[in-house]
């Protein structure tokens, strides 16, 4: 079994699932098996709530406020393990819970899942990664092919229901896509995150 929680830069990450609607082409599963203290991040299986549970359990979440459903996979992807457990670390352990996503898992499930994600989890960070869909297709080669406007419907969706919401992209991209990311951000009342690439 790979690691379900694992710490990166004083963050605690939980790694509940490998699967992906996604296939993009700076993914990091693609360039090294972990990240921060993790050993590997591939699970053999799917881990099962109750594995998750236990892994949560085994923690010690002393110095630590916040939990982050990351990768090596799309959360989303795992919806029932991820609303149930992000609803047990909230009422155990009183953390904040932060949703890292591809912002497809309204497509993906074919229903609008947000009030569902809103009830357990405070933040979420949708990664946008290009400013057009056609840009936006080539670079995270979705299962989906109108995958970026329900990406930005999931956006909107979530602006309105969780307690911070933001899009992202790496400092990578042409200052002009940037700037165009940027409006569109803008345009939607959302915050975009500028992450440094590493
Ligand atoms: S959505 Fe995330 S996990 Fe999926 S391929 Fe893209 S970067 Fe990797």
């Amino acid at each position: 079994m790979a690691d379900i929680l694992y710490t990166y830069k004083n963050q605690v990450y939980a790694n509940i699932t490998n699967r992906c609607d996604c296939s993009c082409t700076f993914c990091v599963r693609s360039l090294k098996d972990a990240v921060g203290d993790s050993e590997t991040l591939w699970h053999k299986t799917e881990p099962t709530l109750e594995e998750i549970i236990k892994a949560i359990d085994a923690f010690d979440f002393t110095g630590y406020n916040e939990l982050v459903f990351c990768g090596y996979g799309e959360p989303t992807c795992a919806l029932d393990n991820l609303l149930a457990s992000a609803a047990y670390v909230k009422e155990k352990y009183q953390l904040s819970i932060r949703l890292n996503t591809n912002g497809l898992g309204n497509l993906y499930h074919n229903r609008n899942i947000v009030p569902e994600l809103a009830r357990v989890i405070d933040s979420v960070s949708i990664s946008l990664n290009a400013p057009t869909a056609e840009k936006y297709q080539a670079v995270t080669r979705p299962q989906f092919e109108n995958a970026y406007p329900a990406l930005l419907e999931f956006a909107s969706l979530a602006n309105a229901s969780f307690g911070h919401t933001q899009l992202s992209i790496v400092d990578v991209l042409p200052a002009d896509e940037i700037a165009a990311c940027q409006k569109i951000a803008d345009d939607r009342g959302i915050f975009l995150k500028i992450r440094k690439y590493s």
